[in-house]
């Protein structure tokens, strides 16, 4: 069988790419991309490959840089007349920060898929090739276009900016818990359930990376807050609690931020829901709001910190940043 569309898959490196070392007896990248492409069976009868290696690299080596080289490389091979789409394999550790950079940042009707494994080659039932081809197969399909950056695992689609890895295990690990998954692979054929809720697109190649993510727990107090003022950071994420609540102890850092002009976005630690100025309390979120707090609406703490990284490379105006993490919210507040 004769195809016309032409797919790049960028190699990037993860469990995708790596058998264990009898040495060792543990997984490490060592697989080249012919070699995990080899194992993808009658490819060619779908779709002409490109290989594009970005490095071999297990997804927590992946730095906020990287993730802003890989998003020009990827802006740079969409826009070529000869692709139909490109597919990033990367490490599930990681995967999802940057698949949301790429999906925040990479602005193309055509689909980008991101997609890696849970399972190394050397494993019994090694999930790679199937999900490549998984991957590929959405790349090459009309429906998968104008949908934002896709995660492809275990024949689900998911869009990048809902995905969030569930379980440390499981083939199935990554999860939209909020909405539930795009649609589903059917063998070669992509069936979409649903559109994705909203899209966002923040034009910038550069990245700040001194931004902090803090994770609230019962007692902790300002001391990291102040470490982070002091060394210079540009911006804090912290996952509160539940609706958006803090121990009293946090505040005093918090005011310090703010009055530095260093924006404080608040998420939740719980796996779903958002954050909302609910309680009135000292340290609810009525208070914080007040304070100047920004919410982050529905993000992980890992995605509201790369959102934050990419408007402060933008902008240093905490209004700004505020009316692009409270969207929807903003005008009812001004
Ligand atoms: N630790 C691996 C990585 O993120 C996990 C994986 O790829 O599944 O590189």
């Amino acid at each position: 069988m004769q195809t016309s569309k032409k797919v790049a898959i960028i190699f990037t490196g993860g469990t995708i790419s790596m058998k264990v070392d009898p040495r060792i007896h543990a997984a490490i990248p060592a697989l080249s991309s012919e070699e995990i492409l080899g194992m993808v069976t009658n490819v060619e009868n779908f779709a002409n490959i490109e290989i594009i290696n970005f490095g071999n690299y297990p997804s927590p080596h992946i730095t906020p840089n990287m993730m802003m080289d890989l998003s020009k490389l990827v802006k740079k091979t969409i826009s070529r007349d000869d692709i139909t789409g490109v597919v990033v394999t990367h490490g599930t550790d990681t995967l999802e920060e940057t698949a949301y950079l790429l999906d925040l940042t990479v602005k193309s009707e055509k689909p980008v898929v991101v997609v890696g494994a849970m399972r190394n080659s050397s494993e019994l039932g090694y999930d790679g090739s199937s999900n490549l081809s998984a991957a590929i197969c959405t790349a090459i399909s009309d429906s998968s276009k104008n949908k934002g950056v896709l995660v492809v695992m275990n024949n689900e689609v998911n869009a990048a900016s809902e995905v969030t890895k569930t379980n440390t295990l499981s083939l199935d690990t990554f999860k939209s818990p909020e909405f539930g998954p795009l649609g589903i692979v059917d063998n070669d054929e992509i069936l979409y359930y649903r559109d994705i809720i909203s899209r966002e697109h923040i034009n910038t190649d550069n990245i700040e990376t001194k931004v902090l993510l803090l994770k609230s727990a019962p007692g902790v107090n300002s001391d990291i807050i102040n470490y982070c003022i002091d060394s210079e950071y540009k911006g804090i994420v912290i996952e509160a609690m539940g609706r958006g609540n803090l121990p009293p102890e946090m505040i005093d850092g918090i005011v310090r931020s703010i009055s530095k002009n260093i924006p404080v976005v608040l998420v939740s630690r719980c796996p779903t829901g958002r954050v909302l100025d609910t309680y009135g309390y000292e340290g609810g979120g009525n208070h914080l709001r007040k304070l100047g707090v920004i919410f982050g609406g529905n993000l992980p703490g890992q995605k509201a910190r790369i959102k934050l990284m990419l408007l402060l490379a933008k902008t240093n105006d905490m209004n700004k940043i505020r009316e692009q993490f409270e969207k929807d919210e903003y005008k009812k507040l001004n």
